[in-house]
C-alpha cells in the first residue's frame, strides 16, 4: 500500500486514511490557499504499526522520498547547519479529538542549525534559540516520556516574574542547556542531535500517542471506535515567533456559540502554536489584526470565505503570520454548540448554500436533546458573582473543586461538582466528564476548556477573568473579594456566562416550551427547531410512537408529535391501593373468590385506558398485559415473616396466608420465571380482565385503536391459547383491536415465522431480548462487571444503551424476515429503551421497522433521528 501522500495528493474526502487535519491541509492546498508544503502518513500505517509493534514494511523509505522532494522543493535540507528545513509532525485521526494527541514543532534544530535558522530571520537569535528550547521541551514531553512540568517550572524560574516577550536570547540560550540537562537526567542520553532520527523517533510517538490514556477515556466518552489509529503529517516550519509582525491565531468563520456570521477568533503576536490556546499571555480579538497588518487581516478574510463557501459550513481555523505572510495550518468544519447547530443549518438554508434535506442531516438528536434541558430562571442576577464567556450552553449546579482527582472523588460519590481551574488541559478530562460544568478563569471560546466541553456537551463558562483560582488553596477569589472554596455550591450559566454563588433554581427550555405549545415562535433557535422539525416529520418513514402509562403522560407524548403508544404498561394499575385486590387474587382459593378480585380490579383499570384513549384520539395505543410476576405486587417476603413472628398468636389470618403464598410463589430467578404470558396461562382471568377493561374503555371511547400485546411469549401456542380467549371477548363487546406479541425472547425471534400465524403484530422488547440474548442480568451488570467489560472493550457501550447489531440486532432482522414472510402485513415496531436511541433508531430503519417507540421526552429526538436514518 501507499503510505504516503504529498499535500498536493489528498482531499478532503480521505479523512479515513489522512485523518482529518492531513485531508483538510491537502483540501487548502488544491484550492490554492497557502498551506506550508508537506505530505501526510496515512492511518494505516498508524495501525500496522500499533500492531506489530514496528513501522510497516517500505515506509521509512516512502518518507524519506517525500522529505526528500521537500527538501527539493524548499531548497533546503532537514536541519542543515547553514540553512536548515525545519517541520513539525503533526498527529490527526479521522475525528478530531482536540488536544488528546501529540505535535511536535521545530523538529530539524540542533546546536548547530540554531544558527543557520538565527541567519535565516536576518540574524534574530532569541527567536531561533526560542524555536529550539521548544523543540526539546515538546520532543521531550511528548517523544520522551518526560513530565512537562519539569519544563515547565524551568521556565518560570527563568521568567521569575517577568512576561515571555521580556526574555532575551540569552535567556532563551540558558533554557536550551537547563532542558537538555533534564533531558540527560531523565533518559541517561544526549537530547538526539541528528534531524532525521528526530523526525523518526517523533512520528512513532505520534503514532504510538493513538493510545495514551486520555485519547483512550476521550474516544470512549465520544464513542470513537478505538481501533482507527491517527495519521502523521509532517509540514514544513513557518514560524509566528520571529516577532512582532508576526503570530499566531485561531478562528471561527461564525460564531460557534450562536451561529452568527462574522468574525471570531483570538490572535497572538510573536508567539507559537499552542501560545494562542494555552492561555500564557491574554490574546487579542481577531479583529484587532486589521490594525496591525491590514493585508494580512484582508487575505485571512477573503480565505475565510473561500473555506466557508467550499465547505459549505461553519469552519474553523488556524493560522500564523510570519513576519507579514500568511499561513494555514490547519482547518476543518468547525464544533459548535446545539444551539448554533440548528440555527447555522437554517441560515444556511436562508441563504441557499443546502436544502432543508441537507440541514437535517447536519443537526443530531443528541444536539436536540441537549437544547431540552432546562436553564436557570432569569431573575437570579442577584447572585452572580462573576461572569465569563459562555462557552458551552446548558445550567450546571455543583459543589466547587479545584482538581481533577477531587471532581473524580466527589462526582464518585454522587455529588454534584462544578470543576473550576484557572485553564484547563488534557489532563483534566477525567475532572471533566465527572463534573456538571467547568468554570475556567483563563482562555477565551477556543481555549481548551471550551472545545472539550462543547463536544461533550457539558456546560462551561470559560475565562472568567475577574477571578483568581488557587488550586493549591482550593479557593477562588472574586473581584470583589469574596473568596469561594471547595465544596462552596456554585451555579454556572452556560448560555450567558454567568456564575453564581448558591443554588439557582431552573427554567425549562424554549425548545420544550415550543414542543409543549407555549413557546416563543420569534425566537431564532425555536424557529430553527421548528423547520427542521416539520422537515423531518416529511422525509421520515418510520412513525414515532411513546411509552406511556398514563393519560397525562399520553397528552405529553402527543404534544411531543407522537403518533400513538407504542408500550402502555399496565404494572402500575396493580399498585398504591390497588395492592390489596392483587393479595386477595393471589389468596383465592375458589374460582368465585377469584372472580371476585378482578371484578374489584377491572373498573380501575377500565378508567385508567379511558383516560389514554381520550388522551390520544383515535392513534394507535398498543396496551401490553399485565408482564411482571405476581409477587412483585406483594410484600415483602422477610418483612411479612417478620410481622407474622411477632405478632405470634395474634396474627392476622390474611397475613399468614399471604405467607405461606409468599413462599410458594418465591423464585430464585424472577426475570425468567412466572411473568409475562405465562402468568396468563398459569393465573386464569386475569388476562381476560384486562381485555375486557380495554374493550369497554375502546366503546366509550368511540374511534379509540388498541392494540393488545401479549408479553414474553416464547413459543406461538403460548400465544394462540391467549388470542383466541381475547378474540372471543373483543367479538362479544363488538371492538376491534389487534392483538399482536413482543419479542423479546430468542426463542420467539427465531420461531419468528410460526408466531407471525397468531400475532398481527410485533414489537421488539429489547431490554429483555438483550438480557436474554447476553444472558446478562440487567438490574446487577451495570455494578457488577460493564466498567470492566467496557475498559476491555468487550463492547464499546453498554448493549442496553444502543443496539447490539450482531447480536440482538441479528434476532430482530430473523424475526422481521420471518415474520414477514408469513404475515407480509405484519406491523413492526420497537418499545425497549433503544427506541429512543440514535443509532439504534438508524438500525430500525434499515430492518424495516414501521416504528419506534420511547419515553415521551424522547420523541422530539426520535423523529429526527429516524429522519436522518432516511437520508
Ligand atoms: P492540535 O491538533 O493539537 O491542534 P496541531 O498539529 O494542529 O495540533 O499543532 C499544534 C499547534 O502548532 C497548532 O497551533 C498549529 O497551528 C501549530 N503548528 C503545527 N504545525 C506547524 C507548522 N508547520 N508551522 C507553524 N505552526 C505549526
Ligand atoms: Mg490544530
Ligand atoms: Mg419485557
Amino acid at each position: 500500500p501507499k503510505y504516503v501522500y504529498d499535500f498536493t495528493e489528498g482531499n478532503k474526502d480521505l479523512r479515513d486514511l489522512l485523518g482529518g487535519k492531513g485531508a483538510n491541509l491537502a483540501e487548502m492546498t488544491n484550492l490554492g490557499l497557502p498551506v506550508p508544503p508537506g505530505f501526510t502518513i496515512t492511518t494505516e500505517a498508524c495501525r500496522s504499526f500499533l500492531a506489530d509493534g514496528i513501522l510497516p514494511e517500505g515506509m521509512q523509505e516512502e518518507v524519506s522520498e517525500h522529505l526528500a522532494a521537500l527538501e527539493t522543493a524548499m531548497g533546503r535540507r532537514l536541519g542543515q547547519a547553514d540553512d536548515p528545513l525545519l517541520v513539525s509532525v503533526r498527529s490527526g485521526a479521522a475525528f478530531s479529538m482536540p488536544g488528546m494527541m501529540e505535535t511536535v514543532l521545530n523538529i530539524g534544530l540542533n546546536d548547530d542549525s540554531v544558527h543557520g535558522l538565527a541567519k535565516q530571520a536576518g540574524g534574530n537569535e532569541r527567536f531561533a534559540w526560542d524555536s529550539y528550547r521548544r523543540l526539546i521541551q515538546m520532543f521531550g514531553k511528548t517523544v520522551q516520556d518526560i513530565d512537562g512540568e519539569l519544563f515547565d517550572n524551568a521556565l518560570e524560574e527563568l521568567k521569575d516574574g517577568r512576561d515571555d516577550l521580556e526574555l532575551e536570547a540569552s535567556d532563551f540560550r540558558r533554557l536550551v542547556a537547563t532542558y537538555k540537562e533534564i533531558v540527560r537526567g531523565k533518559t541517561g542520553e544526549d537530547f538526539p542531535a541528528d534531524p532525521y532520527q528526530q523526525m523518526r523517533m517523533a512520528v512513532e510517538a505520534v503514532f504510538a500517542s493513538w493510545n495514551a490514556p486520555r485519547a483512550v477515556l476521550y474516544r470512549r466518552q465520544e464513542r470513537i471506535p478505538a481501533d482507527l489509529g491517527t495519521a502523521v503529517s509532517v509540514c514544513s516550519m513557518v514560524f509566528g515567533n520571529c516577532g512582532m509582525d508576526s503570530g499566531t491565531g485561531v478562528a471561527f468563520t461564525r460564531d460557534p456559540g450562536t451561529g452568527q456570521q462574522g468574525v471570531y477568533g483570538d490572535y497572538l503576536q510573536n508567539a507559537q502554536g499552542e501560545d494562542v490556546v494555552a492561555g500564557i499571555r491574554n490574546t487579542m480579538r481577531l479583529q484587532e489584526l486589521e490594525g496591525i497588518d491590514k493585508p494580512v487581516y484582508d487575505e485571512l478574510m477573503r480565505t475565510m470565505k473561500t473555506l466557508e463557501d467550499h465547505y459549505r459550513d461553519l469552519c474553523d481555523i488556524e493560522f500564523t503570520v510570519e513576519r507579514g505572510k500568511l499561513w494555514m495550518l490547519q482547518t476543518r468544519v468547525g464544533k459548535r454548540t446545539p444551539g448554533a447547530a440548528f440555527r447555522i443549518a437554517v441560515q444556511l438554508v436562508d441563504q441557499g448554500v443546502i436544502d432543508l434535506d441537507e440541514a437535517v442531516t447536519r443537526v443530531t438528536g443528541d444536539q436536540l436533546a441537549q437544547l431540552m434541558f432546562p436553564r436557570f430562571a432569569e431573575d437570579a442576577g442577584s447572585k452572580v458573582i462573576a461572569r465569563g464567556m459562555n462557552a458551552s450552553p446548558g445550567a450546571a449546579v455543583g459543589k466547587a473543586v479545584f482538581s481533577t482527582g477531587r471532581a473524580v472523588e466527589l462526582a464518585g460519590q454522587g455529588e454534584a461538582v462544578i470543576l473550576v481551574r484557572r485553564e484547563t488541559n488534557p489532563d483534566d478530562l477525567a475532572g471533566m466528564i465527572a463534573a456538571q460544568g467547568v468554570l475556567t478563569s483563563r482562555g477565551g471560546k477556543t481555549s481548551h476548556a471550551a472545545v472539550v466541553a462543547r463536544g461533550m456537551g457539558k456546560t462551561c463558562v470559560c475565562g472568567a477573568e475577574e477571578l483568581e483560582v488557587s488550586a493549591a488553596d482550593r479557593a477562588f477569589t472574586t473581584a470583589s473579594g469574596l473568596v469561594v472554596s471547595e465544596g462552596d455550591v456554585i451555579s454556572i450559566d452556560g448560555t450567558s456566562g454567568a456564575v453564581y454563588l448558591g443554588e439557582v433554581p431552573v427554567v425549562p427550555s424554549p425548545v420544550v416550551e415550543y414542543f409543549e405549545g407555549s413557546g416563543d415562535r420569534d425566537d431564532e433557535l425555536v424557529r430553527a427547531v421548528h423547520r427542521i422539525m416539520s422537515h423531518a416529520d416529511e422525509v421520515r418513514r418510520m412513525a414515532v410512537r411513546a411509552n406511556a402509562d398514563t393519560g397525562e403522560d399520553s397528552a405529553r407524548a402527543r404534544r411531543f408529535g407522537a403518533q400513538g403508544i407504542g408500550l402502555c404498561r399496565t404494572e402500575h394499575m396493580f399498585l398504591g391501593d390497588r395492592r390489596g385486590l392483587v393479595e386477595d387474587l393471589v389468596l383465592a382459593t375458589s374460582a368465585e373468590e377469584r372472580e371476585r378480585a378482578l371484578a374489584a380490579l377491572e373498573p380501575l383499570q377500565r378508567a385508567d385506558f379511558t383516560k389514554i384513549f381520550q388522551a390520544m384520539e383515535g392513534m394507535p395505543v398498543t396496551i401490553r398485559l399485565i408482564d411482571p410476576p405476581l409477587h412483585e405486587f406483594l410484600p415483602d417476603y422477610t418483612e411479612l415473616s417478620v410481622k407474622v413472628a411477632l405478632a405470634g398468636d395474634a396474627v392476622e389470618e390474611k397475613d399468614r396466608r399471604l405467607l405461606v403464598a409468599l413462599k410458594r410463589l418465591h423464585e430464585e430467578n424472577p426475570m425468567l420465571g412466572l411473568r409475562g404470558v405465562r402468568l396468563g396461562l398459569v393465573i386464569p382471568g386475569v388476562f381476560a380482565m384486562q381485555v375486557r377493561a380495554i374493550a369497554a374503555a375502546a366503546k366509550a371511547v368511540p374511534g379509540s385503536r388498541p392494540e393488545i400485546m401479549i408479553p414474553l411469549v416464547a413459543a406461538v401456542q403460548e400465544l394462540e391459547y391467549v388470542k383466541d380467549e381475547a378474540r372471543q371477548i373483543l367479538e362479544e363487546a363488538g371492538v376491534d383491536a389487534l392483538i399482536g406479541t413482543m419479542i423479546e425472547v430468542p426463542r420467539a425471534a427465531l420461531t419468528a415465522g410460526q408466531i407471525a400465524e397468531a400475532a398481527q403484530f410485533f414489537s421488539f422488547g429489547t431490554n429483555d431480548l438483550t438480557q436474554m440474548t447476553w444472558g446478562f442480568s440487567r438490574d446487577d451488570v451495570e455494578a457488577a462487571f460493564f466498567a470492566k467489560y467496557l475498559e476491555l472493550g468487550v463492547f464499546g457501550v453498554s448493549p442496553f444503551e444502543t443496539l447490539d447489531r450482531d447480536g440482538v440486532g441479528g434476532l430482530v432482522e430473523i424475526a422481521v424476515e420471518r415474520g414477514r414472510a408469513t404475515r407480509p402485513d405484519l406491523k413492526l415496531g420497537i418499545c425497549g429503551e433503544h427506541g429512543g436511541d440514535p443509532d439504534s433508531i438508524h438500525f430500525c430503519h434499515q430492518v424495516g421497522l414501521d416504528y419506534v417507540s420511547c419515553s415521551p421526552f424522547r420523541v422530539p429526538v426520535a423523529r429526527l433521528e429516524a429522519a436522518r436514518a432516511t437520508l
